[in-house]
C-alpha cells in the first residue's frame, strides 16, 4: 500500500479521528500518523487497542477522567474550560519541543470535538497542523442498523445536532429530513417532548444506537413519541439518536421508491450482534 499523503515539512500536530468504536474503524492515514507519533494525546472514547499502532509513543490521557481521575468541572460552573486549557497547553508544549504529536479524538475531530479551541491554540502559537477525518457516531449508527441517512426522493438532508447547549440546556428543533442527535442519551424522554414541540410528527421513526461500532452496540427503534422508552436500555452508554426519514427500516420491496417512505414503526428492540 502506498503511504498516505505526508503532511508538509513542519507539520508537527495531527488531529486524528479514531472512529466511534473498535480500532479498525480508524483510517489508514490516521493509523500512519499514529505510527509516526512520539506523543499521543487521547481521550476516553478511543479504543485502548489503538495503542498497538504506536507502541513507542508516549500516550497521555486527556479525556474527561484524565489527569486527576475526576471528570471536568460541570457545565455552567464557570470552571469547565480548565481541562480544555490544559489540553491546549499540552498540545502547544509538545509541538514546540519538536516531536510528532497526534491528538486522537473519538469519531471525527470536526464533530462536537472541541477542535476549534485546539486549532485556535495552535494557530496562536504559530504551529502548523493537519486534520485526519474519522467515522462519526451518526455514520456508525447508520451502518450498524443498515439505515441509510439519505433516501432517494424522501431524505435529501441530514443534520448533526447536539441537543445540549453549552450551558447544559436541552434544545431540539427540526433542521433536516434526517437529524442525528448527539449527547442526548441521558435525556431521551425530554428530547421526545422537545421534538414534538419542534414539529416532528409523533409517529416519525426514531432510532437509538449506543456504542455504535463496538461489538456490544445496541440499537432500538421507536417513534418520536416513545423515545423515552429507550432510556434504561442505553443507560450509561454513548448514544446517538437518529430521527426522521433516515431512521426508517429499509423493507424488502420490488418498488424501491415505496421502500423509502417512512412508515410508523412498531416499537421493537433489537440488539446487535
Ligand atoms: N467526535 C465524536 C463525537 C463526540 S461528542 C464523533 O464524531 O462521533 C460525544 C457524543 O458522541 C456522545 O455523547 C454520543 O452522543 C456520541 N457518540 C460517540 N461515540 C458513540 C458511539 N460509539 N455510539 C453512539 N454514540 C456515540
Amino acid at each position: 500500500m502506498t503511504r498516505a499523503a505526508s503532511p508538509a515539512g513542519d507539520v508537527r500536530v495531527a488531529f486524528v479521528g479514531a472512529g466511534p468504536g473498535e480500532a479498525d474503524l480508524i483510517t489508514i492515514r490516521g493509523a500512519q500518523r499514529l505510527q509516526d507519533a512520539d506523543v499521543v494525546l487521547f481521550d476516553s472514547l478511543a479504543d485502548p487497542t489503538l495503542r498497538e499502532l504506536a507502541p513507542h509513543a508516549r500516550w497521555i490521557d486527556v479525556g474527561k477522567r484524565g489527569f486527576t481521575g475526576v471528570a471536568h468541572a460541570p457545565r455552567g460552573s464557570g470552571r469547565e474550560n480548565t481541562g480544555q486549557d490544559t489540553i491546549n497547553a499540552l498540545l502547544v508544549k509538545h509541538a514546540q519541543s519538536g516531536v510528532n504529536v497526534v491528538r486522537l479524538k473519538g469519531g471525527d475531530p470536526s464533530v462536537f470535538g472541541r477542535l476549534e479551541e485546539e486549532l485556535a491554540a495552535l494557530a496562536a502559537a504559530g504551529i502548523e497542523c493537519e486534520v485526519v477525518p474519522g467515522v462519526t457516531a451518526a455514520l456508525a449508527a447508520a451502518a450498524a442498523t443498515k439505515r441509510p441517512l439519505t433516501r432517494r426522493g424522501a431524505g435529501r438532508s441530514v443534520a448533526l445536532t447536539t441537543a445540549m447547549t453549552k450551558t447544559g440546556e436541552l434544545v431540539a428543533g427540526r433542521h433536516a429530513d434526517t437529524e442525528s442527535f448527539y449527547m442526548a442519551g441521558k435525556h431521551l424522554a425530554a428530547l421526545s417532548r422537545r421534538l414534538v414541540a419542534a414539529g416532528w410528527p409523533v409517529e416519525m421513526p426514531a432510532l437509538v444506537v449506543s456504542r455504535a461500532g463496538w461489538p456490544d452496540q445496541i440499537a432500538s427503534e421507536h417513534v418520536v413519541a416513545t423515545l423515552g422508552d429507550a432510556t434504561v436500555l442505553h443507560s450509561g452508554r454513548p448514544t446517538v439518536v437518529t430521527v426522521g426519514v433516515g431512521a426508517a427500516q429499509v423493507h424488502a420491496h420490488r418498488d424501491a421508491t415505496a421502500a423509502i417512505v417512512p412508515t410508523p414503526l412498531a416499537e421493537k428492540t433489537t440488539s446487535t450482534p
